[in-house]
């Protein structure tokens, strides 16, 4: 980039809102994804629209790279710069314009946090109910773009399922409006799903007009060990099958339990080959004869032992075990690679067991854990990204995973995007004449191919 563009830059937001400092533009050259760094040539944070859309309008006339970014808290590379250009940090974008009670709706910015947004509509006995694990670093628009999802996605869905309308600024600079309130809208074709999880290739959102649904008054939760793979999955089946929808049923499998026992000494079976945390929620009255239910299901399927939270204490307790999932694995080695695979909910046990013999055939360690009940696994690799052998055994071991999951009937990603990380294998699940569709879109909106270039469908 030019200097006299970094000076239009600063004409634009301001000599404060540019950064080009090398402390400041390495701060901004990576994200959470472990293997992907670049350097901006600057960092500009807009405060409202018309500027980012000035600031689209001059990186579209000079094809200069634009990379939005909230909190860079993604799993798949979505925010490095891979081709210099101009990191657009979102984070000015933070007010929530409207809570509109009578339509169940919010109006905010996308550099809201998640859980602000959540504090501000609970003392309403409403939720925004996606929860990525990084709910109070993540920003809406973060979790809009990556469509993110969380723990309780089984019964409330990820973001594509709250997103009603969106403002966004396009390549060219110009605004336009998707969407809004209405319940029912088939008006044209939809593109708010369409900039949805876009991943910052199409668009860069400015405003999001977001469904919200009443907080349940009550929730229960359920522990369950498995010395048998299969019968935890029969299990996450059986209780679909009773025609209950837990807000959460998660997974861990033997690895992960036995770095968790490790990590935490709490008591887990080292041997148990599956462990299933189930919590319930809604009115009362059901909440209590769904608990039940789901014991009878757990039960009859041969679980070792089950436990019941009699309490919000005994609630925590029982979710700490699968709150450490994460950080026990990744204080094993110094890099940490959270994949998201997904596959049909009775697909499960296959997936695990074929993670379980690819890390064993490529001499690599995987935990496993997630979402049983929507598919959505987290296979978990712990490596060191300076050792280049090992990398190379990491790479053969992924391949099978994600090769198994589309083999499965399943998705690259559930939540986390795709981004560069999974790039190599978009064709493998979508095929040759979706990728076409997909990459015609990108040259559509996007000609000049300035918004996140090569992410997501990869070169144009
Ligand atoms: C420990 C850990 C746990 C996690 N757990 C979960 C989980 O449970 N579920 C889940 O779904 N994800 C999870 N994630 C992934 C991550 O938190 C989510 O993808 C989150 O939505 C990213 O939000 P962000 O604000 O950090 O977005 P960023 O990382 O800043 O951006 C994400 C993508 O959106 C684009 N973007 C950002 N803002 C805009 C905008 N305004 N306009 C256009 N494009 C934009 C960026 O270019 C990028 O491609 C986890 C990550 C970590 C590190």
């Amino acid at each position: 980039m030019q200097q006299n563009h970094i000076d239009a830059l600063k004409k634009i937001v301001g000599e404060d809102n540019v950064m080009t400092s090398t402390e400041d533009l390495f701060s901004y050259s990576y994200d959470a994804t472990p293997g992907h760094a670049h350097m901006p040539d600057a960092v500009v944070t807009p405060a409202n629209t018309n500027e980012v859309s000035q600031i689209m309008k001059l990186a579209n006339a000079n094809k200069i790279p634009v990379y939005p970014r909230g909190s860079g808290t993604n799993l798949s590379a979505g925010c490095v710069p891979t081709k210099g250009g101009i990191v657009l940090l979102m984070t000015r974008f933070n007010k929530i314009v409207e809570i509109d009670l009578e339509n169940l709706v919010a109006v905010a910015e996308p550099g809201v946090i998640v859980a602000d947004l959540n504090s501000t509509v609970a003392v309403s006995g409403l939720i925004y109910p996606p929860d990525p694990g990084t709910v109070a670093t993540a920003t809406l628009g973060g979790t809009v773009c990556e469509n993110a999802g969380g723990l309780r996605g089984l019964k409330y869905g990820v973001s594509k399922h709250y997103v009603m309308g969106l403002e966004v600024v396009l390549a060219n600079g110009d605004i336009m409006n998707t969407g809004g309130k209405n319940v029912k809208d088939v008006s044209g074709y939809d593109m708010t799903k369409l900039f949805t999880g876009s991943e910052g290739t199409l668009c860069v959102i400015t405003k999001i007009i977001a469904k919200l649904v009443p907080a349940p008054e009550a929730k229960k939760a359920m522990m369950a060990i498995f010395n048998d793979l299969d019968d935890a999955g029969k299990a996450v089946s059986g209780i679909i099958a009773a025609k209950i929808i837990p807000a959460t049923l998660e997974i861990m499998d033997n690895a992960t339990i036995r770095t968790v026992e490790d990590y935490m000494k709490i008591g887990l079976p080292l041997a148990a080959q599956a462990i299933l945390l189930i919590e319930v929620d809604g009115n009362p009255t059901v909440v209590e004869q769904e608990a039940a239910k789901v014991m009878t299901v757990l039960k009859s399927n041969n679980a070792a032992t089950v436990q019941i939270a009699k309490d919000d204490a005994e609630r925590d307790k029982l979710w700490a075990a699968r709150r450490a999932a994460l950080p026990a694995l990744a204080k094993l080695r110094p890099t940490t690679f959270v994949e998201d695979a997904t596959v049909p909910r009775n697909k499960v046990p296959d997936f695990l067991r074929a993670v379980s013999a690819a890390a064993q055939k490529h001499n690599v360690t995987i935990g496993t854990f997630g979402h049983a009940g929507d598919g959505n696994m987290h296979p978990t690799i712990v490596c060191d990204i300076r050792d280049a052998e090992e990398m190379k055994r990491v790479y053969l071991a992924m391949d099978e995973m994600f090769k198994t999951a589309i083999a499965l009937g399943g998705t690259l990603s559930g939540e986390h995007g795709i981004g560069l990380g999974k790039l190599p294998w978009m064709e493998n699940q979508h095929g040759a004449v979706s990728m076409n569709v997909m990459r015609s879109i990108k040259r559509t909106l996007d000609p000049n191919l300035i918004l996140n270039p090569g992410k997501l469908v990869g070169e144009c």
